[in-house]
């Protein structure tokens, strides 16, 4: 976030640059299960974002130094493709997709049963194909759909977004270009039936006002998520019985 340059992120009309209102999600698809090869899979898009998710586990915990004798380890990977965003970014492993793999796993590990699997691990991977900000958050939402399906048992689904500040005006759910020039960013995770916050992390100034306000904007939105996560689930428990019938 720079916030230097004064950008005009809204029109006239309180309209911002993508066309949304803002208290208005960007369009959000999520398909569950679509990798063979991993326990777990959920594919997100929202808005230019594209992300894919990958779960192993519980499975046995390798090196054997890592074991937790009484709980599971999980483990997330977040990693940007190269040509996930404009400028190339190096194939490797950044500062910050270092950071987020840790925020991103502590935003997820609250809502595991990891006391049910003791001396087991967790692996979440997580490939940004293509970024436009709110990456963090559309991963949680994706990771914890890939959790689901890998059969592992949950308390609730983690449904997550950002609170931002955009020329004044709080927004939902920020693009990449308002991400850069915005006043503020305040991605939260909440586990929405259970109304427990797993992340809530604030880049810029926000007023207690303006902080009240923006939570209430994001459990909004985290509900419509929540809904189209389960959805998602559905369609793909459909899809497993429809072909297990077929195969009998
Ligand atoms: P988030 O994706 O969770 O919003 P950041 O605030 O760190 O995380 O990043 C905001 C956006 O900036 C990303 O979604 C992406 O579009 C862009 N971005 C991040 N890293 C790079 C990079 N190395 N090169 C170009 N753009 C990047």
């Amino acid at each position: 976030m720079s916030g230097e340059k004064p950008v005009k992120l809204l029109d006239e009309k309180g309209i911002r640059t993508d066309g949304r209102k803002p208290n208005e999600l960007r369009p959000l698809k999520i398909q569950v299960g679509l990798l063979k090869n991993a326990d777990g899979s959920a594919y997100i898009e929202l808005g230019r974002n594209k992300i894919i998710v990958a779960v192993y586990g519980p499975r046995e915990a390798h090196p054997r130094h890592v074991v937790i004798p009484d709980r599971a380890i999980v483990r997330c990977r977040y990693h940007m493709a190269p040509f996930s965003v404009d400028e190339r970014k190096s194939p490797g492993f950044s500062r910050r997709e270092i950071e987020l793999s840790k925020v991103i796993r502590e935003a997820l590990e609250p809502a595991i049963f990891i006391e049910e699997f003791p001396r087991t691990a967790i692996d979440i991977f997580i490939e940004v194909l293509e970024a436009d900000g709110g990456t963090r958050t559309a991963s949680i939402t994706a990771a914890s759909v890939a959790l689901a399906d890998a059969g592992i048992p949950l308390k609730d689904l983690v449904a997550a977004t950002a609170i931002g500040k955009i020329n004044g005006q709080l927004v939902i759910d920020l693009n990449g270009l308002e991400d850069q020039y915005g006043e503020g960013d305040m991605p939260i995770a909440m586990m929405p039936s259970l109304g427990q916050i797993t992340l809530l992390q604030a880049d810029g100034r926000f007023s207690g006002e303006e902080f009240e306000e923006g939570l209430k904007m994001a459990i909004n939105a985290i509900k419509k998520i929540y809904r189209i996560q389960k959805e998602a689930l559905k369609k793909r428990y459909l899809e497993i019985s429809k072909e297990v019938l077929e195969s009998e």
